[in-house]
């Protein structure tokens, strides 16, 4: 760990600093790793500044083999959330299998909702259809905040070019609770695309078939050509993110 980033004071189960030297901490890191590439602040967050202190969280859909395949290169054994909300498509489950089985990472934790949480809150399976924000604030966001305990900080694979709140997206941000680490924050559809076909990584069985970002089944739809690349996630509603960045 960095000095900078040792010598803050904690104040939460997850031994992160208090928010505003939190919101100092982002700021430093980014500058410090203004001209590193996605590599290079990857491993620099891995292992310099939050060392055993970081996840990265995945939804294993249409663009996540990249930041999977760059966490490999630095440490297979990176704890991985993916937040198994009972909704995903089954060709999510069988890719989430298949990547992390390529990739070889061993530590790839499925998280989900508790289940007296979905027997009382959602005990038809159908939240999604009355309360899309309700709903994903029991299948992601409470346990992703259970599984983020023991971390400082994670890692997203979040980019400028989808557009809305990302569109200025650092590569090192604060959240009330955590860091966020970015390094993939500046890249392109055309760098995603290079980078797939370089390193040869299997695509998601839906992106074939129209889907360029993909969650739940519920909530996912395909996207036309010239679209936004998030276009169909809960298309036709104000919604626009499941919460776990806010809303
Ligand atoms: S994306 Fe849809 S189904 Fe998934 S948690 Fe959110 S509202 Fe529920």
């Amino acid at each position: 760990m960095s000095a900078t980033a040792a010598s803050l004071r904690t104040d939460d189960v997850s031994g992160a600093p208090a928010n505003d030297e939190r919101e100092a901490l982002a700021r430093r890191l980014a500058a410090k790793h203004a001209g590193d590439d996605a590599l290079e602040i990857l491993r620099a967050a891995i292992k310099e500044e939050f060392p055993d202190r970081i996840a990265l969280v995945s939804s294993f859909g249409a663009e996540s083999a990249v930041l999977l395949h760059l966490v490999s290169r630095i440490d297979k054994s990176l704890p991985v959330i993916f937040l198994e909300t009972g909704k995903h498509f089954a060709q999510t489950l069988s890719y989430r299998k298949k990547l992390a089985n390529r990739l070889g990472l061993t530590d790839v934790r499925d998280i989900r909702p508790s289940k007296e949480a979905l027997t009382f809150r959602d005990p038809a399976g159908d939240l999604w259809k009355h309360d899309a924000d309700a709903c994903c604030t029991l299948r992601k966001v409470e346990p992703l905040s259970g599984a983020l305990d023991d971390f400082g900080a994670w890692i997203t694979g979040r980019k400028q070019f989808h557009g809305g709140g990302r569109l200025h997206l650092p590569a090192f941000e604060a959240s009330p609770t955590h860091i966020k680490v970015n390094p993939l924050a500046r890249w392109s559809k055309e760098d995603i695309d290079a980078y797939v076909e370089e390193h040869d990584l299997p695509a998601h069985p839906l992106t074939a078939q129209g889907y360029p970002s993909i969650g739940c089944w519920p909530c996912t739809h395909p996207a036309a050509a010239g679209e936004d690349i998030r276009a169909g996630r809960w298309r036709g509603a104000a919604k626009t993110e499941c919460g776990i960045h806010g809303r």
